[in-house]
């Protein structure tokens, strides 16, 4: 049993796939911390985003890995444990960029078809429903408007006490849903046979709840 959870950049699609996969007994898998994993080499390696012939080098040394350490996904950087440095903007800017690169989907794509082969899972990304795990069981297409999404980011950062600028916060994420929907492979869509669930006005726990009940 599989559950596809796609979406643009703040929709909520980890908060709630994870809640759904801990109330399922699922595992949780978060694809955008792979491609995050990717970036974070390609920025340590010092790797112009540009550069494609760089970044498919980057494929071929990079080893990416996934364990489960009580219950959270832990992301292995050529063994080590990369959790913490992987949700920053710079971060996820680089890996919005990269991502457009065959090498990198196809190698990230195979490490995903491995883990869904193997567990019950609750996967979330952008071209899950549609790449990934065509024939998942359960297919959602996450969004929200990207003000509530933007305002979503804002109070987070608040609340680790940093500054937000709220139209600067929705610029970006408009730009990266702009550059995750029109890249040539793998873009950013709603599978045909997917539910879409809009949260802008709704609380996560109804999100979850829309959820369970497309899994009875
Ligand atoms: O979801 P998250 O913000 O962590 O993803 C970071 C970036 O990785 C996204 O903006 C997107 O470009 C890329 N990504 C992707 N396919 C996925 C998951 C993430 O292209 N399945």
């Amino acid at each position: 049993m599989n559950i596809a959870i796609d979406g643009p950049a703040g929709a909520g699609k980890s908060t709630i796939a994870k809640k759904v996969a801990k109330k399922m007994g699922y595992i949780y898998v978060d694809t955008g911390a792979m491609y995050r994993a990717m970036a974070l080499f390609m920025i340590k390696q010092g790797i112009d985003p540009c550069d494609a012939p760089s970044i498919e080098e980057a494929c071929k040394i990079a080893d990416i890995s996934i364990e489960y350490r009580d219950g959270e996904q832990v992301v292995l950087l050529n063994g080590e444990n990369v959790n913490a440095y992987l949700r920053t903007e710079e971060v996820g800017n680089m890996a919005s960029v990269t991502s457009v690169n065959a090498k990198v989907r196809e190698k990230l794509v195979e490490l995903q078809q491995k883990l869904a082969k193997t567990k019950d899972v609750v996967m979330d990304g952008r071209d899950i429903g549609t790449v990934v795990l065509p024939n998942a069981e359960v297919k959602v297409y996450l969004t929200a408007s990207s003000l509530v999404r933007a305002q979503r980011r804002a109070l987070e950062l608040e609340a680790k006490g940093e500054s937000a600028d709220l139209s600067k916060i929705e610029a970006d994420i408009i730009e990266r849903d702009n550059r995750d929907m029109t890249r040539a492979i793998s873009p950013l869509k709603q599978a045909e046979d997917a539910t879409l669930i809009d949260s802008s006005y709704m609380t996560i726990d109804e999100v979850v709840e829309a959820i369970l009940n497309l899994v009875k």
